[in-house]
């Protein structure tokens, strides 16, 4: 059990922390790839526009030098072969161009003819159906006013590899993170093993308190019992006022030595000290023995144990455990179960090394808020009733850990008033 806590404790760590890790990436890859989108495109826009503003510088020493010798016309150069042009009178005349490739031509052309956008606005085109990717282009126009006219001069680049640049950068920058996610989430898996040392120890010197506790207090216990039982049996004791002493005294005796015994196997349950000592024997048997026992305090109860045609079940388990086991859920039963009720065991045949057994009873019942938490240790739906039926609280919560020694279930069915019937499953290796 104690195992259990620290190891869910752990996985719960290092679950909340790799979302943590996980957001803190999320925000990092989009940040950075947002940033270096916009540093790339606003530098090209900036391109983009600074040509345009040279296109039309052309035009208009063009339109100024009409004599000029067109060797001697400084033409604008693209010192980049991405980058084209295309200048257009008002009459849709193509005057000057720096053609982009002969591939994406038409589309540009295409574009031009269906523009939209106004002057110095930088918008991006995506020409799809090209292989092996889509083609991206960035454009933007401008219009010179010349004296006899006006012209405009459309200017892009071809921004495929920049954008495919960048989402190769984004891709390794993901498949990067992803592997420091993944040693961060191991560096974080063993610092919270090793945060969980010292509440570890810290568990396990309480843990050991209690089992060493109740252990050394068997002893005076016993010794307490056995002088009890000798005052009880001393003819010299005849005062009625003092034989109540006694017998209260037994009582009380009795209670604690159970208690006692009770956190002892729970502490070494939770040490997985629990020895478990193998036999063959019937099934049928024990649970016939453990009603015996009961017999006399359902009597004075007025109820009715039934536990008729037990089938022979022969098993190889823990004998004194499973009578334990059983002795918890007839005891319970016959505890809070009203005057004149009953009580009902009954005994599954053993099916592929599973068995089954069920006590059921007409008592009080358990709400359904409080199914689960039964088998929590000291819990007890109403702490005097159980008390005063000599109760602790530490039943049902051992019953768990004897059915966990044999990879069983517990089972309930109950309703307020009406009763309930707990159903036991364990595996257990037959004949
Ligand atoms: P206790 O020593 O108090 O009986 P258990 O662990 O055996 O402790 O049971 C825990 C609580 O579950 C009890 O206090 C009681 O309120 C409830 N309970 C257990 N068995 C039954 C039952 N057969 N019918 C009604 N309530 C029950």
């Amino acid at each position: 059990m104690a195992t259990n806590i620290f190891g869910r404790s752990r996985r719960r760590l290092t679950l909340l922390y790799a979302i943590i890790m996980v957001l803190f990436l999320a925000v990092l890859i989009f940040t950075v790839r947002s940033t270096m989108e916009w540093a790339i495109t606003s530098e090209q826009a900036r391109e983009l526009l600074d040509t345009a503003h040279d296109v039309s510088d052309v035009q208009e020493y063009i339109a100024g030098h009409p004599g000029s010798i067109p060797d001697e016309t400084p033409e604008y150069k693209s010192s980049n072969d991405r980058l084209f042009f295309y200048v257009f009178d008002e009459d849709g005349r193509l005057v000057n161009f720096a053609r982009a490739s002969f591939r994406i031509e038409p589309f540009i052309l295409d574009q031009i003819a269906a523009w939209q956008s106004a002057e110095d606005e930088v918008v991006v085109f995506t020409q799809g159906g090209q292989k092996p990717r889509p083609t991206k282009l960035m454009m933007t126009s401008k219009v010179i006013r010349l004296g006899d006219g006006v012209q405009t001069v459309y200017v892009g680049k071809d921004i495929t590899a920049l954008y495919y640049g960048l989402e190769k950068a984004t891709y390794a920058l993901a498949v990067t993170g992803v592997l420091m996610l993944i040693i961060a989430l191991v560096i974080a898996h063993l610092l919270s093993g090793r945060a969980m040392i010292p509440l570890k120890t810290a568990y396990e010197k309480q843990r050991q308190f209690a089992a060493d506790a109740s252990h050394e207090l068997r002893t005076p216990l016993a010794v307490v019992m056995a002088s009890a039982d000798l005052l009880e049996n001393d003819p010299s004791i005849q005062s009625p006022f003092l034989k109540q002493v006694i017998a209260d005294v037994r009582d009380e005796v009795k209670k604690m030595t159970k208690l006692v015994s009770d956190l002892l196997l729970v502490a070494r349950s939770d040490n997985q000290a629990l020895k478990l000592k193998p036999s063959k024997f019937d099934f049928a048997a024990v649970i016939g023995q453990t009603v015996r026992l009961m017999a006399p305090l359902a009597e004075q109860k007025q109820i009715k144990i039934v536990a008729d045609n037990l089938p022979r079940t022969i098993v190889h388990a823990d004998e004194a455990k499973l009578k334990q086991l059983v002795l918890i859920f007839v005891d319970n039963a016959v505890k809070y179960t009203p005057t004149g009720g009953q009580v009902t065991v009954q005994l599954l045949p053993a099916d592929k090394g599973q068995v089954r057994f069920s006590v059921q009873d007409t008592g009080i019942g358990i709400a359904p808020a409080d199914q689960e938490k039964i088998f929590d240790r000291f819990y007890r739906v109403d702490k005097a009733r159980s008390r005063e039926m000599g109760g602790n609280g530490l039943g049902l919560a051992i019953a768990q850990e004897l059915v966990k020694l044999y990879n069983g279930h517990i089972g309930i069915q109950s309703a307020l008033g009406e009763g309930t019937t707990f159903t036991i499953s364990l595996h257990l290796p037959g004949k």
